[in-house]
């Protein structure tokens, strides 16, 4: 499967004189010093991602030679101009107990490529996404290929979250200087990283005020979603629908509020049935004032 990821790129300025070997091998040609531009970039970790995804410590070296000679370019376009910048060496290498892909780039002086060095040197340049191809993910519970088990991204099962373990790097792709972070594609604009970039907005336009109280309602948007997600849950256990607890989790996550209110409706009706007693004892009360607490 196809994986993209940011990362992100630091100025450095002359190559050394290895690097500068590297880059002529790569380049074909004979640089100088004073021609190139040099710059590190970090690519993927094995850390958990906000997509609840972790690359295989074990897969980095094998992932980090695949990176070596792909190209840089600017939001993700191919065009003549748009290959900027060349990787021409990388290593997974570990820094208090987190191991990631560090990897070397150049940009050739002069032109375009100036104006591309001012930026990574101010740090305006500094955001960068990688893509590359990986054969299996697995999941961090049980070890099974991930999709076929039942457990879920982002869930929590006994204390342990469950993540998908990205294994056997099958290629490497360009990586790629994203301008302007909120242009990211859909794969990134979702999860926590938009709340971030959003409340980063916000802090540069003066609106915090706004962006803190929309953000209130969101949580309690977010807990609502939650409560109904769960009284659908038990609704649908309680009723003895044959429908296994993980993956009737996951399908009430995919549902939108709109959805989950007449699912859960429904699910009351049908409960309301055949156990009359135990509804009106049970939570119904308490969960009607709620939903009248959210009407805003
Ligand atoms: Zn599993």
């Amino acid at each position: 499967m196809d994986v993209k990821k940011d990362a992100s790129a630091v100025g450095v300025g002359v190559p050394s004189e290895t690097q500068l070997q590297q880059i002529n091998a790569l380049a074909k040609g004979n640089l100088t010093a004073e021609q190139v531009y040099v710059f590190s970039v970090r690519l993927c970790d094995d850390q958990v991602d906000r997509d609840f995804e972790r690359f295989d410590t074990e897969a980095l070296p094998e992932l980090a030679r695949l990176f070596v000679g792909k190209s840089g370019i600017v939001d993700h376009r191919w065009s003549a101009g748009s290959q900027l910048a060349r990787i021409f060496a990388a290593e997974a290498v570990q820094e208090e107990g987190v191991s990631y892909i560090k990897a070397w780039a150049y940009i050739r002086r002069g032109g375009a490529g100036d104006e591309w060095i001012a930026d990574i040197e101010a740090g305006i340049k500094k955001e960068v996404s990688v893509g590359c191809s990986m054969g299996r993910s697995v999941c961090s519970v049980c070890g099974a290929d991930y999709g076929t088990c039942g457990h879920r991204k982002g869930e929590i099962y006994e204390d342990t979250p469950c993540c998908a373990i990205l294994r056997e790097p099958v290629d490497a792709y360009e990586f790629s200087f994203v301008a302007v972070p909120a242009q990211r594609d859909a794969g990134v604009l979702k999860g926590m990283g938009r709340k971030a970039d959003l409340k980063a907005l916000a802090d540069e336009f003066g609106a915090q005020e706004e962006y803190r109280s929309l953000w209130k309602l969101a949580r309690m948007g977010q807990e609502y979603q939650k409560q109904l997600g769960a009284e659908v849950v038990r609704l649908t256990l309680m009723l003895g629908l044959k429908v296994e607890e993980p993956i009737l989790r996951g399908a009430v996550e995919k549902l939108a509020g709109a959805e989950l209110v007449s699912l859960r409706d429904a699910l009351r009706e049908q409960a309301a049935e055949q156990y009359p007693l135990q509804l009106q004892l049970g939570t119904v009360r308490g969960e009607e004032a709620l939903e009248s607490e959210y009407l805003i």
